[in-house]
């Protein structure tokens, strides 16, 4: 049987009457609220098998709905609006729509993993939320959120080298997610650096930038690795269906002021 919490209960489904009497009893007001009932049409029967086919969802069907994972976590504490938990419950039960209308939030998991040591089912529910972020992602819902992009920055540059070169990691962070490197924290940053350590240090990673430090004979490991990420964007394709690009909404149109 699932938990409902009352934060749920959307404000647009709940109606009061100003002036109610019935069987000359004033329930005008609280004494009145009625929550309409929601209809949800939109069934995906395949969502629990879609988040299960992305890494970190695969024991999802364990949680029986104890709540734990949502009573122990720490962004829980601070937003009662996020909760893992009901986002299970949604998914288990096929309700995509409900779903994606907490898109903003979900991403939000700092992976903690109270949530993981807390859940009585080896649901690993920290793992979930990542699954349903990238879920979001893939449908299109959401666009790449900054720590999928440095997945992908720093992932490429350990496959086409076995190495990876700091400084280039960050470039290739900011440049994606179009940030400056001009910013103060990244100057104090590098300032310090150059205060601090020894001159051996900073010439190696000098060099480092230049040259491109590279895995002797890596080509082989490459080529495998590479085989088996077609391998598994193929199965996640036959599961899930093509990757959709992000679309951002359009902005709403400016309203004319009337003369
Ligand atoms: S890992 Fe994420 S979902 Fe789990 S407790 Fe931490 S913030 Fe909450
Ligand atoms: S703690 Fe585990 S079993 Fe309980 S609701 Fe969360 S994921 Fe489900």
């Amino acid at each position: 049987m699932p938990i409902h919490e009352k934060n749920l209960i959307r404000p647009e489904n709940i109606s009061t009457h100003d002036n109610l009497v019935m069987d000359g009893i004033d329930v005008s007001g609280d004494w009145s609220t009625f929550i309409k009932t929601r209809v949800v049409a939109d069934y995906n029967e395949d969502l629990q098998d879609e988040i299960a086919a992305l890494p970190g969802g695969e024991y999802i069907h364990r949680c029986w709905q104890c709540g734990s994972c949502t009573n122990s976590c720490t962004i829980n504490a601070i937003n009662p609006d996020f909760n893992p938990r009901y986002w299970i419950y949604l998914i288990r039960m096929g309700f995509e729509s409900e779903l994606v209308r907490d898109k903003d939030l979900i991403w939000q998991c700092v992976s903690c993993n109270k949530c993981t040591s807390a859940c009585p089912r080896d649901v690993v529910p920290e793992a979930v939320m990542k699954a349903t972020a990238h879920w979001l992602e893939r449908k299109g819902y959401t666009r790449k959120s900054s720590s999928t992009v440095f997945d992908e920055v720093f992932s490429e540059q350990v496959i086409e080298r076995g190495k990876i070169e700091d400084g280039e990691v960050v470039m290739n962070f900011f440049n994606r997610t179009g940030q400056k490197l001009t910013q103060p924290w990244l100057i104090e940053m590098v300032k310090r650096m150059i205060k601090n350590l020894p001159v051996q240090m900073l010439t190696m990673m000098g060099l480092a930038t230049i040259f491109k430090p590279k895995t002797r004979n890596w080509g082989p490991a490459r080529d495998a690795i590479n085989d088996y990420i077609e391998e598994q964007e193929a199965l996640l394709d036959e599961k899930l269906g093509p990757s959709v690009p992000y679309k951002a909404p359009e902005p709403a149109p400016t309203q004319i002021p009337a003369e």
